[in-house]
């Protein structure tokens, strides 16, 4: 018999070992009703499932998001599995009185830091804590392309204090290529302008390589992004994309739109950091408080 235990037999140990823990990334979505944080939800899991299985499910009707809840499927990225987690959320600031409509949200972050803190006091060394913290918001923006609404930058004030945000223009194939350009120039000074400082976050140890990554991510945000839940024929594929009146949307392809780039970005290129920055940074802020305030 061969006794010989190669590298794939090590990584397949490792990888099932990963997965039982439940590896875990977990994503928020935030922003009005109606800019497609449900659709975009689903069409990033449905590009994943085209990839694993080489199909995709039926076309479900879109359905009004009434509570924060969790979507959850366990993706193959890089020959890592991954269970991406994410939590679609009801739209907000779509009242008259739109004050503290932040908070349901902000809460439920919160409430992961805080079931997180509970199980890290609790649990024996060694056993492996079940990891709810979200790593990372998509924060939803209206392409209108003029500017943001003062709400949205109150929201993502608040919301940058708890979670990395990343924001995307939502709907993007409602601007022409040169008013998305714009209108991305545009937030990004208005960021700066209302002091809004949002992941990547620059520290004083980070060296070389870790400015550059940062400075890539600047560049690329935020993602101007199409989602569909319907299928399109495209050269004889069937492709995530929209249909109207003056041709098609690929959804998948890097001349329409940015999702290939939101999803390379979440689930290759700065999965990592998400996941160190959270706890780091945001999840260390948390604990920190907490446990000050039980020496009181
Ligand atoms: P939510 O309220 O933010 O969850 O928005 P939904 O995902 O429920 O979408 C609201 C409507 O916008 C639906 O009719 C979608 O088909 C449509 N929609 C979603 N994404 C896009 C997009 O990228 N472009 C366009 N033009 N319409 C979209
Ligand atoms: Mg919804």
């Amino acid at each position: 018999a061969n006794s010989y235990v190669g590298f794939d037999t090590i990584t397949q140990q490792i990888e099932h070992k990963l997965l039982k823990r439940g590896f875990q990334f977990n994503v928020i979505v935030a922003g009005q009703t109606g800019l497609g944080k449900s659709t975009l939800i689903n069409t990033i899991f449905a590009s994943h499932l085209i990839d694993s299985k080489g199909r995709l499910e039926p076309d479900e009707p879109v359905r009004q998001t009434t509570e924060i809840h969790p979507v959850s499927h366990v993706i193959v990225e890089n020959g890592v599995r991954l269970r991406l987690n994410i939590v679609d959320t009801p739209g907000y600031g779509d009242q008259v009185n739109n004050e503290n409509c932040w908070d349901p949200i902000v809460k439920y972050i919160k409430d992961q830091h805080s079931a997180y803190l509970r199980k890290e006091l609790t649990a024996q060394r060694d056993r492996h804590i079940q990891d709810t913290r979200i790593h990372c918001c998509l924060f939803f923006i209206n392409p209108t392309g003029h500017s943001l609404r003062p709400i949205d930058i109150i929201v993502m004030k608040k919301l940058s204090e708890v979670v990395n945000v990343v924001p995307v223009i939502a709907k993007a194939d409602s601007l022409t290529l040169e008013e998305r350009e714009a209108f991305k120039t545009r937030i990004r000074e208005e960021l700066i302008y209302n002091n809004i400082r949002l992941y990547p976050f620059d520290t004083e140890e980070n060296d070389e390589e870790e400015v550059q990554l940062n400075e890539t991510i600047r560049s690329m945000i935020p993602f101007a992004v199409v989602g569909s839940e319907r299928t399109v024929i495209i050269d004889g594929k069937q492709v995530r994309g929209r249909k109207n009146r003056w041709g098609v949307v690929n959804v998948e392809d890097e001349r329409h739109c940015e999702f290939v780039h939101l999803r390379n970005f979440l689930t290759r290129s700065h999965l990592q950091d998400l996941i160190e920055t959270t706890a780091q940074i945001h999840y260390e802020a948390f604990r920190s408080k907490q446990l000050l305030a039980l020496k009181e």
